[in-house]
C-alpha cells in the first residue's frame, strides 16, 4: 500500500499522457502555466497545485468557472450529507423512489447551468450498481466516479478533488459491491486479455489482507481505497482536517439493494 501511495502522490509529475506544451515547465507548478488574470482564481490554483488536480487541469484543459478556494455549495454538514445518501438508499430498497420525477421536472425547467452535488461516490463500473438510483438522487445531486474495482488512481483522485474543492461535495463514499468481478478476478489471478490485469495490483492488498473470500476481500478493498484517498490527496486531506468533508467506505448488496457503511 505504501508503494501505491507513493506512486499516487507523485503521479502528477509522471502522468505520461499530458502533451509537453500543456505540462508545467517548472517542477509541476500549475500556477506557472496559466495567465494571471484573476487573483482569486490564482488563490484556488495555489491551493490545488500540490495535489493531482494538476493532472486533471493540464490534461483536460479544464477552466474553472468558479474560482473560490472551497465553494461548499451544499449547506449540509458531512454527517448530514452521508445521512441524505443513506435515506435515499432506504427509499430505493423500499420502493419509494422520488428522484425520477424530480429528474423529469429538472429537464423540463432546463435550468441546469451549474452543479451543486452534496456527495461524491467512487463506485465500481459494474452495471448492477446504478449509483444515482441506489441512493435515489436526482440530476445534479451526486458526483460519481466509476472504475472497475472502485480503485483509487490519479485520475480518480483528480476528479474527487475537483468535486470536493471546487463543487463542495461534503462526503465521499467509496463503495464496493457484492459479486464484484474485478475483485473475483484478482483473487483468481488467472491470465486475462488486454489490460484487464492492470486492475489487479490495486486490489491485491485487499486480497492479501482478507484472503480469498470474495465478500471479505471486496469490503477490505473499499476500506483500503478509502484510506488511500485520505492519504494520497493533499487537497482532500486538508478539507478532512477542517471538517469540511468526510470519506467513508461502504458495501452495496446487489440482491437486496442495501448500501451499508463499513467504517
Ligand atoms: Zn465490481
Amino acid at each position: 500500500m505504501t508503494t501505491f501511495l507513493n506512486s499516487l502522490q507523485t503521479a502528477n509529475h509522471e502522468t505520461p499522457d499530458i502533451p509537453l506544451e500543456q505540462s508545467c515547465p517548472v517542477d509541476g507548478r500549475l500556477e506557472t502555466c496559466i495567465s494571471d488574470k484573476d487573483s482569486s482564481r490564482r488563490g484556488f490554483l495555489r491551493m490545488a497545485m500540490c495535489g493531482t488536480l494538476t493532472s486533471l487541469v493540464t490534461a483536460a484543459g479544464i477552466e474553472f468557472a468558479t474560482p473560490h478556494p472551497v465553494l461548499a455549495q451544499s449547506k449540509l454538514s458531512p454527517d448530514a450529507a452521508l445521512q441524505e445518501l443513506m435515506d435515499g438508499n432506504r427509499r430505493f430498497t423500499t420502493g419509494r423512489l422520488t428522484a425520477h420525477e424530480q429528474d423529469l421536472a429538472i429537464l423540463k425547467q432546463n435550468t441546469i447551468e451549474k452543479q451543486e452535488p452534496f456527495a461524491a461516490l467512487l463506485s465500481c463500473a459494474d452495471s448492477r450498481v446504478p449509483v444515482e438510483m441506489v441512493f435515489d438522487q436526482s440530476i445534479g445531486r451526486i458526483f460519481v466516479t466509476r472504475v472497475a474495482g472502485n480503485i483509487v488512481t490519479p485520475e480518480i483522485i483528480a476528479s474527487l478533488e475537483y468535486g470536493a474543492a471546487v463543487l463542495g461535495t461534503r462526503v465521499i463514499l467509496v463503495m464496493g459491491h457484492g459479486n464484484c468481478g474485478a475483485v473475483k478476478a484478482t483473487i483468481q489471478a488467472k491470465e486475462v486479455p488486454g489490460q484487464i490485469s492492470a486492475l489487479f495490483p490495486h486490489i491485491q492488498p485487499a486480497v492479501d489482507q482478507a484472503g480469498p473470500n470474495l465478500e471479505a476481500a471486496t469490503k477490505a478493498n473499499a476500506k483500503i481505497q478509502a484510506a488511500l484517498l485520505r492519504q494520497a490527496s493533499t487537497v482532500i486531506s486538508s478539507l478532512l482536517k477542517e471538517g469540511k468533508v468526510k470519506i467513508v467506505a461502504g458495501y452495496y448488496e446487489i440482491a437486496s439493494g442495501v448500501a451499508s457503511l463499513l467504517d
